[in-house]
């Protein structure tokens, strides 16, 4: 694509300024997975350096100079990023499919949108966000103040870089803190020109700081730094029990969003058609790696094979391929071990008494190169093989089939994850039913996934600890002071008289 640019070295951000390529620090090579070629290096943040980016964000917020901004400036700084953001929109949505793979057609019309919403809600969230107040007693006015809450780390994941980067950056910021991002070492290469874009925004230099590397080097120096007030986490439970314990560890303030095993539960009486698309969209979209995806299709048994049929003449017709192709449907995996991983279920699933694999299971091999794998079907006859339990992350549907209601929700809620569930059912007592059965912290009935940002978002169990979305972000962005003043000269105790 013309004009765009590949940045050759991604390094820090700090203070404002990128750190200069240093040739003793370690380096990661930033692959394309539609080719499996390098495009870019990554140098890796010493901890020196991430000490550096969290003092820059320290002594920007003890300085006041971005916290005690009025919510006014504040507020046009962020609708600035957004206009930023949707004024470069091709740059972005190219860098991101050129190390994601995603395909380019979903992350022009959902991710940078996304990115640029993001800015934009948290600009209105805070303008019209209110104070609570108490004066039950007429001796005094009780009222609280959400005061930003200090330096905040924001640890991001692969597989949906730019849009799940910027809900925590945008919250960390528009209430006032300052930030170190620390994004996959997979997928930087969208946020070096977000970094330039902030700027040009108006967003004071060391408001927002940026270290790469891999978790257990850079991100573990940036969430034990004990001038961190806050962790805000996207990514696998295993790392988050980590990005957990190192937080409590440190008397931090953490929230935790992590995996999924989401069951898509299709009972008998759904609108056939609508259950169809969205159970493709739900497992199928930004390449089946999402913490959102409907992986368990559950289905009603009586009508199993009428779905079974339809959804594999679909899947057979997804379009595999190099994700910049605007037609392509499902793109590359991120890497070769996530492509190993897919490869081992698959395997598993032929190999498993129980399982039949009904669809795919192999790598793809219409392309030369590349992480592809088939979107891949099977069928499972219960829920406790490993398909059924684990997150695989890829273009990979297990459909079960149930008799009843209560059986479909005893098999959605056998589950260590808790993030979402999706129902379909025109009936509106079973959709009331199953919202209240369901142990998930998320139910769409009806819809494949949308994200309401004003309402709360994250997961029961192991899909993480804390909520994020309007009001339950600014809990964890903010500190919540409690200020009681005296309404009138009450009487007071007279001691020592
Ligand atoms: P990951 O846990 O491997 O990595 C996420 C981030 O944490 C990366 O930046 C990584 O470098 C960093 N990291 C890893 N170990 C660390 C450590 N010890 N200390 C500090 N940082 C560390 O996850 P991933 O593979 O990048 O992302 C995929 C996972 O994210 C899936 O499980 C997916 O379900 C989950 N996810 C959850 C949500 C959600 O909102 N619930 C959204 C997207 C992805």
């Amino acid at each position: 694509m013309a004009g765009i640019r590949i940045p050759k070295v991604v390094t820090s951000y700090i203070g404002g300024a990128w750190t200069s390529v240093d040739k003793q620090a370690d380096v990661i090579p930033v692959i394309n997975p539609a080719c499996e070629e390098p495009v870019s290096t990554l140098q890796e943040a010493s901890v020196a350096e991430v000490d550096a980016a969290v003092t820059a964000a320290r002594e920007t917020f003890d300085g006041g100079r971005w916290a005690d901004t009025s919510i006014e400036d504040r507020k046009a700084v962020l609708l600035r990023i957004r206009d930023l953001i949707c004024d470069n929109a091709e740059e972005l949505a190219h860098l991101e499919v050129l190390n994601t793979g995603i395909p380019i057609q979903q992350v022009v019309a959902r991710h940078v949108p996304r990115a640029a919403v993001n800015f934009e809600f948290f600009a209105e969230f805070i303008s019209t966000a209110d104070a609570r107040s108490y004066d039950q007693d007429p001796n005094y006015h009780t009222y609280v103040r959400n005061e930003p809450a200090g330096t905040v780390s924001l640890i991001a994941p692969w597989n949906a870089p730019l849009a799940l980067a910027t809900m925590n950056l945008a919250g960390a910021i528009a209430f006032g803190n300052s930030c170190v991002l620390k994004p996959s070492e997979f997928t930087p290469l969208a946020f070096v020109p977000l970094m330039d874009l902030l700027k040009e925004a108006g967003v004071p230099d060391g408001v927002v700081n940026m270290v790469n590397g891999r978790g257990a080097e850079c991100g573990a120096a940036l969430v034990d730094h004990p001038e961190v007030d806050v962790v805000a986490f996207t990514g696998g439970t295993e790392t988050g029990k980590e990005i957990g314990a190192a937080a409590g560890r440190g008397l931090k303030k953490v929230v935790t969003e992590l995996g999924g095993k989401s069951a898509n539960i299709i009972f008998a009486d759904a609108d056939f058609d609508r259950a169809l698309d969205a159970a493709l969209i739900s497992i199928f979209s930004n390449n089946g790696q999402q913490c959102l995806a409907g992986s368990r299709i559950l289905v009603q048994r009586s009508i199993g094979d009428r779905f079974r049929e339809a959804f594999l003449a679909r899947v057979a017709k997804l379009r595999v391929g190099d994700p910049m192709d605007e037609h392509t449907e499902i793109g590359p995996l991120i890497s070769e071990a996530q492509l190993e991983r897919i490869s081992h279920f698959a395997d598993l699933a032929a190999n498993t008494e129980g399982l039949e694999v009904l669809q795919g299971g192999q790598r793809h091999n219409d392309t030369d190169s590349g992480y592809y794998f088939e979107p891949t079907v099977i069928a499972a006859n219960n829920n406790s093989h490993p398909h059924c339990q684990e997150e695989i992350f890829g273009p990979f549907a297990t459909i079960l089939t149930f008799d009843d209601f209560d059986e479909a929700m005893a098999i959605a809620n056998d589950s260590r994850f808790g993030l979402v569930s999706y129902v379909w059912s025109q009936n509106i007592s079973r959709i009331m039913a199953a919202v209240k059965a369901l142990r998930t912290g998320i139910v769409w009935a009806n819809t494949p996934m949308t994200r309401e940002l004003r309402a709360p978002f994250g997961g029961f169990k192991h899909s993480g600890v804390g909520r994020m979305g309007g009001e339950w972000s600014r809990s964890l962005f903010t500190e919540e002071k409690t200020v009681t003043i005296a309404a009138r000269d009450f009487p007071l105790a007279k001691l020592g008289k």
